[in-house]
């Protein structure tokens, strides 16, 4: 399968890969800077249009546009996903772009410019070697992908629908493994409301909200003694105004993951019980879902896949090993529907979210080539569903 030609390929346009990765990386694109998100998404797209692919822009609402880019052949499309975001809200205390070997870092070279730059080299590496065109490829980047794809989640099950595997690159786990399965989230924010007053009052009302929200916390965090496999997490808390004050407002915010779709409904039942129940007089509480991506369990056909890149790997000497991924990602909105899934193609990274985000820069190569292989690969493929 024209792995050579594909390599070399790699090789002689490394430079422009890597450039391309410095200035997307250099471009502030936390998900609410939206100017900057859209600039990525130009980049991107003209990388793609020159390649052959039909691109449009989808409208993003209050966030930069998403890409679906499109190239025809014959049969079901095979999706290749991921976004052009950042989880960055202020880039000044974030170090520029700089390689420093092995490493390439910078904010977001992780999560993921490392994973669209690597996505971009295998599509160039297969048009270099006549692969591309043997099937369709929808290349999905969406613009909103760290607030939970608010935006764009309808768009990724329209596709889940009509797709024959799902890629996504994200970064590879830390000893390169691929990700086969993710959990679910929910993420809530509770708002609990009291009545204010002053701090030295002995008679009539105390409808302390953050008393109340207390309450509301210890049994949130109960929840993980009751339902097993589930991780329940009290993330952040706050209310009041000023220590001679009764607080009148409190708040919370909650994330929970767990592995299986019939594990939603006891868990939202649960939240709304302890939304329901008041702990404090005349305080009242209001539960917000924030985000909501479904339960990717482990299918057969993404072990399939899982198998098809371990022979890839071994070819070149790699052992790549599978992992179920503690975060989630829009690769779960195919999981969850089926869809023969993957992620974790990516470059592998480390320190995701931090100033010291960094990939293994050869690696983006060394994916690239992966992805390219087993894109040709599936061409051919009866994968199950
Ligand atoms: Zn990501």
């Amino acid at each position: 399968m024209n792995t050579e030609a594909m390599n070399a390929r790699l090789a002689d346009r490394r430079e422009h890969w890597v450039e391309l990765l410095e200035r997307l990386t250099n471009i502030e694109g936390g998900t609410e800077m939206v100017d900057g998100v859209a600039e990525v998404g130009r980049i991107v797209a003209s990388e793609l249009d020159e390649l052959g692919f039909t691109v449009e822009l989808v409208d993003g609402g209050a966030f930069a546009p998403h890409i679906v880019a499109q190239l025809d052949g014959p049969g079901r499309p095979i999706v290749l996903g991921g976004h052009l975001d950042t989880t960055y809200t202020d880039y000044a205390p974030l170090p520029a772009f700089a390689l420093d070997p092995p490493r390439a870092v910078g904010p977001g070279t992780a999560d993921m410019r490392g994973g669209v730059v690597c996505f971009l080299a295998a599509l160039d590496a297969m048009a270099h070697a006549g692969l591309l065109g043997r099937c369709p490829i929808a290349v999905l980047f969406n613009s909103d992908e760290e607030r939970g794809a608010p935006t764009s989640r309808d768009l990724f099950r329209e596709w889940a629908g009509r797709a024959r595997a799902a890629l996504f690159g994200e970064a590879g786990a830390h000893d390169g493994q691929v990700v086969t399965g993710r959990r679910a989230k929910l993420s809530y924010r509770l708002d609990v409301a009291g009545i204010a007053g002053h701090a030295g009052g002995r008679t009539g009302t105390r409808a302390s909200a953050l008393l109340d929200l207390s309450h509301r916390v210890i049994a949130i965090e109960g929840l993980n003694e009751r339902f097993e496999d589930t991780a329940v997490n009290v993330g952040r808390a706050w209310g009041g105004v000023a220590s001679n004050t009764i607080p009148a407002h409190a708040t919370a915010l909650i994330d929970i993951r767990y592995p299986r779709a019939d594990q939603k409904e006891p868990v939202e039942e649960a939240m709304s019980a302890i939304n329901e129940k008041q702990h404090v007089s005349q305080c009242s509480a209001t539960l917000t879902l924030t985000s909501f991506r479904p339960a990717w369990p482990e299918n057969e056909g993404s072990r399939a896949l899982a198998e098809m890149v371990r022979q890839i790997g071994s070819l070149h000497g790699e052992e790549i090993a599978t992992i179920q991924g503690g975060g989630t990602s829009d690769a779960n909105w195919f999981g969850a529907a089926g869809v023969p899934a993957l992620d974790g193609l990516g470059p592998i990274g480390f320190g995701h979210h931090t100033p010291d985000e960094y990939i293994l820069l050869d690696t983006l190569f060394d994916r690239a080539l992966l992805v390219a292989e087993l894109v040709a690969a599936l061409a051919d493929a009866d994968l199950p569903r």
